[in-house]
């Protein structure tokens, strides 16, 4: 998988895209949809390059292509991403190759391609494709046993959760590209010491870093993916936030799980990384010592041997007064999709075990990415000890949980010895107060 696209040499044209911080060096050449800020223009799929976008319907239609790179073209030019990710990972690869080299230093097509370009602060980005289905998954044996210890101290694991990738049936409708904001949202809460719930507010609103897995081909329906095809069904990785109201959820989730809690917003981050650009991140995947192995369908030699991703995320925030204040926030906590109990083509296998069909644009969350140690806890809910112990902020705020104008900003990034650095860009959301006319 690692080709001349990798090669951390490599320089482009985009004077913006060597400098040694962008997320989109021309290693990357993430996928995205935007539009021109200020137009009402149908939105486009683009490129991100340094700190520009190269527009594939602008480069389809002024520069000359070979044939199956045309081909490969048409459905970006349209401004349909599912199409082409529905093209299997062959045309996405040799997408990637031409692609890489028209952006090289050295192109020949840089003079039509430079034409071609949009500033990326000129560029409005909306969800990256089409979402046809959400999942959400429960990935890190870490949250999963902090929260569990809330409940159960002595037993914080359930008997399942080294045996099943543990998932829900999420809503699509209501994720949301990155930049934007919502309301907080109203529900049912009741206390411990009140008989019968209220409508209000969530007073515990939350939010969790996680991943996008991003699936590209679809399965029939009754036909499982293999493990060892698994990943050939995923176009790459993005960054989401699954905002969570923990009072709402408390209430409701027995036994049927989340539901009010959970879809009134989710935030995407706008830029697909491809599973080609993430090659040179892979690292091994391993049970610790004396866990049961995973069941044959979700275990591989490959799988083992490279099944997970290097990709360190940042979780920041920045308050109301903290953007008035012109300050760009604080860093809450760090950790690392490497860290998880199960990697992406096992969460692609058990999925379609039983014969549910993945669509091109279906969405599968990872759960709260918390690692290991305390201070890498990847929700609100973990680094207060649910509200217990507030977190004191440095411009002397405190936070159990989110407050109105609070912006949550997520960041995540790949980096290797010999290898060039590339980031996911950002995921902003941000919290608005609640809205509703039943309430007073
Ligand atoms: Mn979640």
């Amino acid at each position: 998988m690692i080709d001349a696209t990798h090669d951390p040499e490599l320089r482009s044209w985009v004077a913006s895209a060597n400098d040694a911080q962008t997320d989109f060096p021309i290693q990357n050449l993430p996928f995205g949809s935007f539009r021109r800020r200020g137009t009402e223009e149908p939105h486009r799929i683009g490129v991100a390059i340094g700190d520009q976008v190269l527009d594939l319907r602008l480069a389809s239609e002024c520069a000359a292509w070979p044939e199956d790179v045309a081909r490969a073209l048409a459905p970006l030019a349209a401004g349909d991403l599912n199409a082409f990710m529905a093209m299997g990972q062959k045309t996405r690869a040799d997408l990637r190759r031409a692609l890489s080299a028209a952006l090289a230093e050295g192109s020949t097509q840089q003079r039509t391609l430079r034409e071609c370009l949009v500033p990326q602060a000129d560029a409005v980005m909306a969800l990256p494709c089409r979402i046809g289905d959400y999942t959400d998954f429960y990935i890190s044996v870490h949250h999963a046993t902090t929260i569990g210890k809330q409940f159960r101290p002595d037993n914080p694991l359930l008997p399942n959760y080294k045996w099943v990738p543990i998932g829900y049936h999420g809503r699509a409708s209501s994720i949301q590209p990155s930049g934007q904001a919502f309301h907080r949202p109203m529900g049912q809460i009741k206390t411990p010491d009140t008989d019968a719930p209220e409508l209000g507010p969530s007073g515990r609103l939350d939010y969790e870093l996680e991943m996008g897995i991003i699936v590209a081909a679809s399965n029939s329906q009754g036909q499982p993916v293999p493990i060892g095809h698994a990943e050939e069904h995923v176009f790459g990785l993005t960054l989401f936030n699954d905002w969570s109201a923990r009072d709402i959820q408390g209430w409701e989730y027995q036994p049927l799980g989340p539901f009010l809690s959970k879809n009134f917003a989710s935030t995407l981050s706008p830029w697909i990384v491809t599973m080609e650009a993430l090659a040179p991140f892979r690292c091994a995947f391993s049970r610790p010592e004396g866990d049961p192995q995973p069941l044959p369908y979700l275990d591989s030699r490959e799988n083992r041997e490279a099944g997970a991703i290097d990709v360190q995320l940042e979780v920041w925030i920045q308050t109301e007064a903290m953007r008035h204040a012109g300050h760009a926030g604080d860093l809450l906590s760090m950790s690392n999709l490497a860290d998880a109990y199960w990697n992406v083509a096992q969460l692609v296998a058990h999925h379609t075990v039983n014969g549910c069909n993945l669509n091109p644009g279906d969405l599968l969350g990872t759960g709260t990415l918390s690692g290991p140690k305390p201070e890498q806890a990847a929700s609100l809910m973990e680094l207060t000890a649910n509200g217990k112990q507030p977190l004191k902020l440095s411009n002397g705020e405190e936070r159990r949980f989110l407050n109105d104008g609070d912006s949550i900003i997520l960041r995540g990034y790949c980096q290797r010895a010999g290898q060039r650095r590339i980031g996911f860009g950002e995921c902003r959301g941000t919290v608005l107060p609640a809205r509703d006319s039943h309430f007073v």
